[in-house]
C-alpha cells in the first residue's frame, strides 16, 4: 500500500484548465474532511485517504488543495517540472453503475465533477501520466 508523506513530491494541479500539473512538495497532510477545512493533521497516511474533498493538502508552493487535486508520481523516470495536459487523463467511476470515464484537464475548464449518464456524481479514482 503507497503511503503519502510530509515532503513528499506529488503531480499537482491547481487551477482546472488553466494551469498545467506541476510537481510539488507536500508540507502538510489533513485527512477526514469530508468537504470542510477541519480534518485531521497527520504525518503520513495512505493515498487511500486522499480521494475526492476528504483530504487537505499543504504545499511547498503556497496553495493547498483538495485530496483529487493531487497524484502520486508513478513514473519511473525523473519527472519533468510541467506535464502537457493532453498527457493527462484522470479516470472517474460511478458508484451506481460503475461506469469508468477519463477525462483530460481541457476537460474540466468547462465541467465540474463529472456526472453519470445516470445521474450520480462520479468519483475520482486516479490520474494517469501517458507517456
Ligand atoms: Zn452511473
Amino acid at each position: 500500500m503507497s503511503i503519502l508523506k510530509i515532503n513528499d513530491q506529488v503531480i499537482w494541479r491547481g487551477g482546472w484548465g488553466e494551469d498545467a500539473p506541476k510537481i510539488a512538495k507536500v508540507t502538510a497532510i489533513e485527512i477526514n474532511c469530508n468537504g470542510s477545512k477541519e480534518g485531521d493533521e497527520v504525518a503520513e497516511t495512505s493515498w487511500d485517504n486522499i480521494k475526492d474533498r476528504d483530504a487537505i493538502i499543504s504545499l511547498d508552493n503556497d496553495h493547498w488543495c483538495w485530496g483529487f487535486q493531487i497524484s502520486p508520481i508513478t513514473s519511473t523516470e525523473e519527472p519533468s517540472s510541467i506535464v502537457p495536459d493532453d498527457k493527462v487523463q484522470m479516470l472517474w467511476e460511478c458508484p451506481e453503475c460503475k461506469q469508468q470515464e477519463s477525462y483530460g484537464p481541457e476537460w474540466y475548464q468547462d465541467n465540474g465533477t463529472p456526472m453519470c449518464e445516470c445521474d450520480e456524481d462520479m468519483v475520482y479514482i486516479h490520474t494517469k501520466i501517458l507517456k
